[in-house]
């Protein structure tokens, strides 16, 4: 029988892997929107975001409210690493039947604990008493809380059940009261639950403890969580600590099996039958009560106090911790136990002292093991969620069972390694309680919010206002219509240039078509069947050597044809004489579909006779010269107007062509009329906008930021291109950097050191900022990245550098979409309509790797244009396809 007790007492292996997994499912339930409100295991945020980084120091207070009494501390941190701060305590006893009696008057008598406290404390020092003093409020109570300094009374527990409070916000409760007591510079400024304060307490530097276990009356554990996972706060950046409140863990009956009939007992007689079944299988306010139901079941059986008289174990509450921790500690011999269990009452033989042990033993050693498999799925959790392949974690320690059973700690490792073998926890305990921990939280906030202002002082100017984004629209509006006026083009910033394509796609397209692209990444040479089931296309990329390129315009276009030739004879094409489109990522003046003069080079190109001479003429020289009868060039394409042709293949509704890559530029259809720049009013030709030089002429000044200047003033083109300087891919990445000096100057950032590497001019590159942003990214690849900048992060590092990424793309999303807006709304204008819907075809990498910069810009435009129903489709290779569907409808409007 006795066997049989201690059996039903302990728990196979296998089965805690199952409980490990159950507590982990609960865990994820408890942080999901969705479930969090049928979850057993509530996981409630804290809005404690970070640790101790040692620098923190001033005075704080710290009052906490206990089982019996109140604890007045007051805290002086000295930014030594909070190795050694000083702290004065005074304990207040609760008086008699105020834990049940009004809220009011509990929040009263804490504020007079306080007042007095702090008399007797600076009695020496009057000034001090003027001096702005923080407090840590440890509310060892389940609280919805929704700010670090905003906590809701869920639920009063361990004997507390004040009127007026449930419900409420205990930090304004409290606040109230104090200033009743007219200590108006006793500022509450955070709330927290023991647990908490136990892991702030444990918190050093160099060594982080990012885990608590409270072992004591009640049963709980607290960890730093990511903070995007905890979907129940708005926060989603960096982590946040997580109460897991796991005492009511099995209240959905997931403990049933493991639930002996002591347990049954112990719960049917407490004051919340049914509730909290993990607090009372592992909760020191429960254990004794475990080990006298097992003794009445064990005497009615006969196994224990057989012919004695146990009337005693029937009241409740005689058997209690202290007892069982003795009986547990008297590892030799039973003098003790006997003595223990007599002056309860009873009179055990020598056979009934070593039963009694075992008893206790196992229902103590349950409550280590249980205790070790809630710790191995919190271990387990961070392990996955922080995409590591092992952890290394300090763990908090504090509580009566944790401090009075000897073999707890062993049990709690040995137990927790075999079920998380990929975690390794170090325990820390806790030498000063919560109080400190307390102090710390509240110092914490405190230096976040002095480093908050700065960085919002840094980060301020490139915050865009809606009002902002409006003025933006607007000027763009103003530059477009400067840009086609007759006399007023050739002062306006965006030149929106005449493409003469005057179409776009409708689908009946038919031919074969060659395609150039040359001017960006790659030289190429395609070929592009449009046919009745759709473009398919083949292509070869070709070198053109530096010697080519800066040697003379002859010998560039020969050499052209040359590829173009080579290519025909790859692909079978040498018999039929195909028409050409050209797409050219060079600025030109426009003058004809198939005429354009080249304004000037870039991109390492300089060969020599080709400024100010007409391109497509220059090509078909170099065809004659090398009797090249094969093509036929048709048309001269711009990279943007290729991205809209190839998308208003797919999309009749596609009057719109957009780049975000190295830099950014936008096309759209305009009425004729409208374009005093080209004879005619009949009909529509797409503009080249040419944005990208937006505010070349000082109506952007207003936006620059000091971050702005410093780019442009380094780059090959200074005070040019200044809006495409604010967007795209080639720019974010060196803004970003430049901020990142700036605060790493300021002491915001990787503790004020620079490291000679981030000094290099573009070694931030643009797809950083992707890579940074990405939701739910490990802050560990962050680290990574700046690792490769030989910068050792932090963590809070990592968390302010994502924002300073997300301002940057942000801007950069919300500025492109101003001028998107501008752009549609001139489009409804034109065509007399309430409402129009439009597609943009956009292409470049910016764009379509960043995950952010898309949802940023179609949010915006909705906004800034809430008439217009505008569509966004990726475009495929529109260099290529492009050009060959403006040669396609070219061909067919001429036929
Ligand atoms: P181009 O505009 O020259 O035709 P792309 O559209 O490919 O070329 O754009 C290249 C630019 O995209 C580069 O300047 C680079 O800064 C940026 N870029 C490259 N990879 C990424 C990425 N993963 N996320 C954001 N931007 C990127
Ligand atoms: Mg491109």
């Amino acid at each position: 029988q006795i066997q049989r007790a201690l059996r039903s007492l302990s728990i196979p292996l296998e089965r805690l892997h199952i409980m490990k997994g159950h507590m982990m499912q609960d865990m994820c339930k408890g942080l999901s929107r969705q479930t969090h409100a049928q979850a057993k295991v509530r996981m409630l945020p804290t809005y404690i975001c970070s640790i101790p980084n040692g620098t923190e120091n001033g005075n704080f207070l710290v009052v906490e409210l206990c089982q019996s009494q109140i604890r007045t501390v007051l805290v002086t941190l000295y930014g030594d690493g909070n190795m050694s701060p000083r702290m004065v305590y005074k304990i207040f006893d609760l008086p008699e039947g105020i834990a049940q009696g009004e809220g009011e008057a509990l929040f009263d008598f804490i504020a007079q604990c306080l007042s007095q406290f702090l008399t007797e404390t600076f009695s020496s020092d009057t000034n001090k008493s003027e001096e702005r003093l923080p407090l840590g409020f440890v509310f060892p109570f389940s609280c919805r809380q929704t700010q670090l300094d905003k906590a809701e009374l869920l639920t009063w527990s361990k004997g507390f059940s004040c009127s007026g409070v449930v419900g409420k916000d205990v930090v304004q409760l409290l606040q109230s009261a104090i200033n009743k007591q007219e200590l108006c510079h006793v500022d509450v400024v955070a709330v927290m639950n023991d647990t908490v304060g136990t892991m702030m307490t444990c918190s050093t530097e160099g060594r982080p403890c990012e885990v608590a276990m409270v072992a004591d009356k009640g049963s709980n554990c607290c960890f730093m969580a990511e903070a995007y996972l905890v979907e129940t706060a708005d926060e989603t950046s960096g982590r946040m600590c997580v109460n897991t409140e796991w005492g009511c863990f099995g209240d959905d009956g997931t403990l049933n099996d493991v639930f002996t009939p002591y347990d049954e007992c112990v719960d049917v007689e407490s004051s919340n039958p049914g509730e909290k079944r993990f607090e009372k299988m592992v909760g020191t306010l429960y254990l004794g009560e475990i080990v006298r139901h097992a003794l009445i079941a064990l005497t009615a059986e006969k196994a224990v106090f057989t012919g004695t008289d146990i009337a005693v174990l029937k009241e409740k509450g005689v058997f209690t911790m202290q007892h069982v921790l003795e009986i547990v500690r008297n590892e030799d011999g039973t003098t003790d136990v006997k003595r223990i269990l007599e002056d309860l009452g009873l009179q055990p033989s020598e056979r009934d002292c070593g039963r009694v042990q075992q008893v206790c033993r196992a229902v103590v050693g349950r409550s280590a093991t249980l205790h070790a498999t809630g710790l191995a799925a919190i271990l387990s959790y961070m392990c996955q969620t922080r995409d590591m392949e092992t952890l290394m974690v300090n763990v908090g320690m504090e509580g009566e069972i944790y401090k009075g059973y000897p073999r707890f700690e062993e049990i709690l490792m040995s137990v927790s390694r075999l079920l998380s073998p990929e975690c390794m926890a170090t325990l820390l305990p806790s030498r000063d309680g919560s109080g400190r921990g307390a102090a710390m939280v509240t110092a914490v906030a405190l230096r976040l919010a002095a480093q908050r202002r700065e960085v919002n002082e840094v980060l301020g100017p490139l915050r865009l206002s809606r009002a902002d984004l409006e003025k933006v629209q607007a000027l763009m509006r103003q530059e477009m219509e400067q840009g086609l006026g007759k006399d007023t083009n050739a002062t306006a910033s965006v030149r929106m240039l005449p493409t003469y394509v005057t179409h776009t796609p409708d689908g009946t397209e038919r031919g074969d078509f060659l395609a150039l692209d040359l001017g960006g990444t790659n030289f190429r040479v395609l070929v592009v069947h449009v046919t009745e089931e759709g473009i398919n296309m083949a292509s070869e990329i070709y070198v053109i050597p530096a010697d080519i390129m800066q040697g003379t315009g002859e010998a560039l276009f020969d050499h052209i044809i040359d590829c173009i030739v080579d290519f025909q004879m790859k692909q079978n094409l040498v018999k039929d004489m195909l028409p050409l489109g050209f797409t050219f990522s060079f600025p030109c003046k426009q003058v004809g579909l198939d005429k354009a003069l080249l304004l000037t080079w870039t991109k390492g190109f300089s060969a020599s006779g080709c400024v100010g001479q007409d391109v497509v003429q220059l090509l078909r020289e170099a065809a004659r010269r090398k009797q090249h009868l094969g093509m036929q060039v048709v048309a001269l394409v711009n990279d943007t107007v290729g991205t809209m042709m190839a998308c208003g293949y797919d999309d009749p509704k596609c009057e719109i062509g957009l780049i975000v890559g190295t830099g950014t530029n936008a096309c759209y259809m305009e009425e004729m009329k409208n374009v005093g720049t080209v004879q005619g009013d009949e009909g529509r030709m797409c503009i080249n906008m040419e944005w990208g030089a937006f505010g070349d002429n000082g109506c952007l000044d207003h936006l620059f930021t000091s971050f702005d200047k410093v780019v442009d003033e380094t780059t090959i083109n200074p005070g040019k291109q200044r809006f495409e300087k604010l967007i795209s891919g080639m720019y974010l990445g060196e803004i970003v950097r430049q901020i990142l000096m700036v605060m790493t100057e300021k002491q915001l950032l990787f503790q004020g050191k620079l490291s000679p590497k981030l000094q290099t001019r573009n070694i931030f590159q643009t797809k950083f900022l992707s890579t940074i942003e990405l939701n739910g990214l490990p802050l560990r690849q962050i680290r990574a990245i700046l690792n490769e900048l030989e910068i050792d992060a932090s963590f809070e590092d990592s968390v302010l550098l994502r924002e300073v990424c997300q301002t940057v793309s942000l801007r950069a999303a919300q500025l492109c979409a101003a001028g998107l807006a501008a752009v549609v709304e001139k489009m409804r204008e034109n065509q007399g309509l309430d409402q129009l819907s439009v597609t943009v075809g956009v292409d470049g990498t910016l764009y379509k790797l960043h995950p952010c910069f898309s949802d940023n810009l179609r949010k915006t435009l909705k906004d800034l244009a809430p008439n217009c129903n505008v569509s966004f489709l990726l475009s495929e290779d529109g260099s290529g396809k492009g050009a060959a569907l403006v040669a396609a409808v070219a061909s067919r409007a001429a036929n």
